[in-house]
């Protein structure tokens, strides 16, 4: 028999899903991933989501997240989708050798952060490699860092990490920011925060634990090192769709597309919920909200299969 609901990641957004659609009756599947609880397991304080005045550990809120959508019957597989076919129903939904049907499904399987691909980068990640300033910042007291990134988020993780370290430099490929004006400001008016621009970084040095990098300017090819204790690349994320790729319209990024206000994706009894879909707001609480919709629009979908 098929599975009337089968939600695909744990994130918030997929676990709201659940917890909505248990409550219907729907008796959801989870394949929950083996990233399970998503992004929010790799953060320390949650302050900005709604209900815990105080703050919470991220995967602490998670584990609260998860045991709602449990106590109203969620069924979780703690597994990797490896395959999908959305051309015709029920969909199929397999997990290695095992296969799932589906009336509707709902994908939620978030977004991972970028890495730069360089030498040294993967041996020493957890190392002095982060992409996670509010994870890992705290183990930075006194150290000089490096953040990678022109964006938004690298300015948000600089200025994040000078309550720790005593300098930050902000490395950038280019000779100017893509970061809102009020970000860029900040940083450049920051006495903890240099910038060296139009520079990349070529390697990531050190044995057990970061103690510098290489970086050769883009503009005159010179390389030089300069000794760090930790390098924070924020580079952007990519959403995890591989598994979607020739079964869903994904724009140039990789993300699904949806109509706006929607969770509706180019296949009728498909929806798609938080960071997989969005790469506006990306926070918990607006994936939350996506996975709420999600849920309504697959259990109006099997009333009245619109
Ligand atoms: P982003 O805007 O895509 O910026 C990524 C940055 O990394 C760019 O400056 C890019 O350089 C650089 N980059 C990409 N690949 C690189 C590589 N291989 N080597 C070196 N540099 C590389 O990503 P984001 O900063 O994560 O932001 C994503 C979205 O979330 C944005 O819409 C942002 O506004 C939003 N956001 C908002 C806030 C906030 O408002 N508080 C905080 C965080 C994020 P180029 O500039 O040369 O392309």
């Amino acid at each position: 028999m098929s599975e009337k609901v089968l939600i695909i990641g744990s994130g918030p957004a997929g676990l709201t899903a659940a917890i909505y659609a248990a409550r219907a009756g729907l008796e959801p599947l989870m394949v929950e991933g083996f990233e399970r609880g998503g992004q929010l397991m790799i953060t320390t304080d949650v302050e900005n989501y709604p209900g815990f005045p105080d703050g919470i550990m991220g995967p602490d809120l998670m584990e609260q997240i998860r045991k709602q959508a449990e106590r109203f019957g969620t069924r979780i597989i703690s597994s990797n989708v490896t395959e999908v076919d959305f051309s015709e129903r029920p969909f199929r939904v397999s997990v290695g050798s095992d296969d799932y049907t589906a009336d509707t499904v709902i994908i939620s399987t978030g977004a991972s952060a970028r890495w730069l691909g360089v030498p040294g980068e993967e041996k020493l990640r957890g190392f002095g490699v982060s992409a996670c300033a509010t994870c890992d910042g705290f183990f930075f007291r006194d150290k000089e860092l490096i953040v990678v990134g022109g964006g938004d988020s690298a300015m948000e993780e600089a200025l994040f990490l000078t309550k720790f370290a005593s300098k930050v430099t902000v490395v950038h490929r280019r000779d100017e920011f893509r970061a809102s004006k009020i970000m860029v400001d900040r940083v450049l008016n920051h006495p903890k925060i240099e910038v060296v621009w139009d520079s990349v970084v070529e390697e990531v040095l050190g044995d057990s634990l970061v103690t510098g990098v290489s970086l050769r300017n883009r503009t005159t090819d010179e390389v030089t090192r300069m000794d760090v204790d930790g390098v924070f690349v924020a580079i952007g994320h990519d959403p995890n769709t591989e598994v979607f790729k020739g079964q869903l319209e994904l724009d140039d990024a990789g993300y699904i597309v949806t109509p706006k206000g929607s969770t509706s994706t180019s296949v009728k009894g498909v929806y798609a919920a938080g960071d997989v879909a969005d790469r506006v707001y990306r926070q918990a609480v607006t994936a939350a909200g996506m996975g709420c919709q999600a849920a309504l629009d697959a259990e109006r979908f099997l009333e009245h299969g619109a």
